[in-house]
């Protein structure tokens, strides 16, 4: 595709940069950035010293609900939703604002983020395809991420109703939330 002019082509390339320094992978650039394969390849290269590891992205909707996860990816999500009604963010730059945001939340409450940026992308492309979504709790009124389908009528989350096996992180989540 030939982009309009040298100043878009300039946005692209370091929107491209953000993504990658964020530690994208291909798939998110070539979906979110209008650079070919060929440019995104060799920035990654020239940025990272590697090539950009291969293969097909794992994730499922599935990860997204169980315990840890789903207290990162609803956080996610929510500053995602913020940022969606008080700016007007191209895709990509959204992607890249909520996921420094994010990473910002969890080194102030000292916390390992769950969430890579390829999954953050993931998970709000799940998100707009309506195969996720966020429900409130019927306990603390937060919104976390459910699977379509989901019964949710009496939906308690993970931080009010704390499984057994998560009593170690229990006080970080807590903090977090
Ligand atoms: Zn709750």
């Amino acid at each position: 595709m030939r982009l309009a002019s040298v100043v878009d082509d300039a946005n692209e390339v370091s929107r491209a940069s953000a993504l990658i320094a964020l530690g994208a992978r291909l798939q998110v650039l070539e979906a979110e950035t209008r650079l070919s394969r060929e440019r995104l390849l060799k920035l990654y290269k020239e940025l990272k010293g590697c090539s950009p590891p291969k293969g097909m992205l794992p994730f499922s909707t599935d990860w997204f609900v169980t315990w840890m996860p789903n207290i990162h990816a609803s956080l996610l999500v929510n500053i995602h939703r913020r940022l969606a009604a008080c700016t007007k963010l191209d895709r990509a730059d959204a992607l890249v604002r909520t996921y420094r945001l994010y990473l910002e939340h969890c080194a102030a409450q000292e916390l390992d983020p769950a969430l890579s940026i390829t999954r953050a992308w993931r998970l709000l492309k799940f998100v707009e395809a309506g195969m996720l979504k966020l429900t409130p709790c019927t306990r603390c009124a937060g919104h976390y991420i459910v699977r379509e389908g989901d019964l949710t009528r009496h939906y308690v989350c993970g931080l009010c109703d704390v499984p057994a096996r998560a009593g170690k992180t229990r006080a970080a989540a807590l903090a977090a939330a």
